[in-house]
This record gives structure tokens, C-alpha cells and sequence, in this order.
């Protein structure tokens, strides 16, 4: 195992309250008796089996092999729990384990539709989205908050999402056009000019079927924005703890080069992208060969590890621990108050 850290033994890595306790030893319990089934799979980028194991358990303490295929470098668990067996897990127990994912109300929507403007703005800054009015069309687009930013931005929108609750709030209370569907089940009559998948592709079980669909649902100048969280940013948006990156919701775990592998091998061409993952594909027209990433992967994740007790002196670590700390001691000393007076007088002055 290349982190004998992340052996299992159930200890979760983070703080988990009362009901987080007793849905994780829920699913532990299941898993053990065989309710929650498992498969075994090999890489779905280069189809190879030979892969070394990262670790065997998730922040929660879950057991949770992943692993690093030793052709082409992709991230993936295996063996992982089945489809019925993730449907049952995201009936039941998926909320209560993961605190702050919201239900359908309006703090939600607006979340969501800052996302939407931070896409925008990365499809603009690249030069890829100008002021002609464009189909966009989302994938797991939740109640529609991104969508929503689009819209307001003069295009025509499209969402589709398998959680009915948020749907109908989109569509009920934003009258935004939202259907619960898969885009297997879609028959579009346009093609989308974008295609959105904002934390949606690291949650699919079979990618390289998603991939297929895409294409078909595609014309030549379709542009598919992907956002997924990236291996590569642990160090940044994870305070170089491994550990709290991996989550059993998520059996996929990309860098910027595999996920370019994934669509280059379903027929597709990057045209920007970073690691934070943010990509952008098209349509290519000629195949292309997969990069190994195989030894910067393992690399960076070794690397990030023997460096990881020294996060906190880095200045990010600082930054961090600093945004921690100061809302609790201002809530030691009764200071809040002043605080985010302070802070709406800069914010304001900001925006003028
Ligand atoms: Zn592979």
C-alpha cells in the first residue's frame, strides 16, 4: 500500500457528530454483511487490471480501496460498491453522512448560482463563450442555480437532474426548464452548444457509456465544461490531507491528464483546462494517444504525503489555520458583531 496510513481500520479522519457516527457504522455494518455489494472493476481508460493500492479507507473511516493504475496513472476504487448498491446508499444514509449537502432552498440556489458565475467566467476569461445567445444544457444541474446565471446572461437553458425535490424547486420557484432524467433518457431536439457537468462525472459508475452519450447528444462545436475536484489541488483545497479528499461517494479521482485521457479515448480533444479540475472538450478530429500519468500522479500523491505535517507552517497552512481560528475567538470575546461590520464596510467599499 503506497499510504500505510489509509489502512482500514474504520478510524475515521474527520470529526463526525452523532447521526454521521451512526450512518457511517450503518453502512459499515451493511458493507460487512453483504447488503451493500461490491464489483470488482479494471482502469476505463486503458483497460488495464495492473494497479498499485493508494489506501483502503475514505474520510469517514469507510472501507474504500484505491488504487493507481500502473499503465496509464488513473485513480480509481475498486472493488466499489454496485450501482443498486450506491442508489440505496444516496437513498438512505448519503445526506446524514455528508452534513452541508443542503436540501432545495433558496440559500442552496444562490450557492449554486455563484458557481454558475464563477463558470462563466472561467468559459469567458478563455474565450470560449462571447455575447451570442447559446443552448446551454446542464447534467446534474440540482435546482438550477447555474443555469440560472446563464440565463441572466441572455442564453437559453436546459437542466436535468435524478433529484426530484430539487427540480421541482427550480422549476417551481425559478421557472427555470428542469426535468428529472438521465441524458441516456433525453431526446433533445437541439443540440446544447455547452454541456455542463459541475461535480457530476466523479459520482458516474460507468464513464466511458456517459462519454458515448455525450458524443451522441453532441454537434461538432458542442464545448462539454467538466468540473471535477482534482488530486493534483490535495495540497491546496484539502490541506494536503489525501485522507479528506477521498469520499465513497466519489469512485473516480482525476487529474487534469487523466480525465484529458478519458475523452481523448471516447473521441474528444481538450481545448483548456487546469488542475483544480475546470477542462473543456470538443468533439476531435483525430484520435489522439493516451499520456501516462502514471509516475507524476504517484509522485505528486507521495510527495504531498511526506510533506503533509508540514502544511501548517506553509503560509497556506497559516492562511487556513488563521480563518479557522478567528471566528471562534471572536466568538470567545463577543467580538462577532464588530467583526462582520468591519467586513460589510470592506466588501462595500470593494464593490463602489
Ligand atoms: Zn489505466
Amino acid at each position: 500500500m503506497l499510504l500505510p496510513r489509509l489502512k482500514n481500520d474504520h478510524i475515521p479522519e474527520l470529526k463526525l457528530n452523532d447521526l454521521q457516527n451512526k450512518m457511517k457504522d450503518q453502512v459499515s455494518g451493511k458493507v460487512d454483511k453483504g447488503v451493500y455489494e461490491f464489483e470488482e472493476i479494471a482502469c476505463p481508460i486503458c483497460s488495464s487490471a495492473k494497479n498499485e493500492v493508494i489506501g483502503e479507507k475514505d474520510r469517514y473511516g469507510l472501507f474504500f480501496k484505491t488504487n493507481i493504475c500502473t499503465a496509464c496513472g488513473f485513480v480509481y476504487t475498486s472493488p466499489r460498491m454496485t450501482q443498486g448498491a450506491y442508489n440505496q446508499f444516496y437513498n438512505i444514509e448519503y445526506r446524514q453522512l455528508y452534513v452541508g449537502k443542503e436540501t432545495a432552498t433558496q440559500a442552496f440556489f444562490d450557492g449554486q448560482k455563484q458557481k454558475g458565475k464563477y463558470i462563466y467566467h472561467f468559459l469567458k476569461k478563455n474565450k470560449l463563450i462571447g455575447d451570442n445567445p447559446l443552448f446551454v444544457f446542464e447534467v446534474g444541474c440540482g435546482a438550477g442555480g447555474i443555469l440560472d446565471f446563464f440565463r441572466k446572461k441572455g442564453h437559453k437553458v436546459k437542466g436535468i437532474d435524478l433529484g426530484k425535490e430539487y427540480v421541482e424547486y427550480g422549476k417551481n420557484t425559478h421557472n427555470l426548464d428542469l426535468e428529472t432524467a438521465t441524458l441516456a433518457e433525453m431526446n433533445l431536439a437541439e443540440k446544447p452548444d455547452i454541456i455542463i457537468y459541475s461535480h457530476v462525472l466523479e459520482h458516474i459508475l460507468d464513464i466511458n457509456e456517459e462519454l458515448e452519450t455525450i458524443k451522441a447528444c453532441s454537434k461538432e462545436s458542442t464545448l462539454t465544461y467538466i468540473e471535477v475536484p482534482g488530486i493534483k489541488e490535495v495540497h491546496k483545497n484539502y490541506e494536503a490531507n489525501i485522507l479528506t479528499y477521498f469520499q465513497n461517494a466519489h469512485t473516480f479521482h482525476f487529474t487534469l491528464e487523466t480525465l484529458t485521457n478519458l475523452f481523448t479515448k471516447n473521441g474528444f480533444q481538450r481545448i483548456s483546462g487546469n488542475q483544480f479540475v475546470q477542462a473543456v472538450f470538443k468533439q476531435a478530429t483525430n484520435q489522439d494517444k493516451i499520456e501516462s500519468d502514471y509516475e507524476a500522479s504517484k509522485s505528486y500523491i507521495l510527495t504531498t504525503e511526506k510533506n503533509r505535517k508540514l502544511y501548517p507552517f506553509t503560509v497556506r497552512g497559516i492562511k487556513r489555520n488563521l480563518q479557522k481560528a478567528v471566528p471562534v475567538i471572536l466568538d470567545k470575546t463577543h467580538t462577532r458583531g464588530i467583526a462582520r461590520s468591519l467586513k460589510r464596510l470592506l466588501t462595500q467599499n470593494r464593490s463602489n
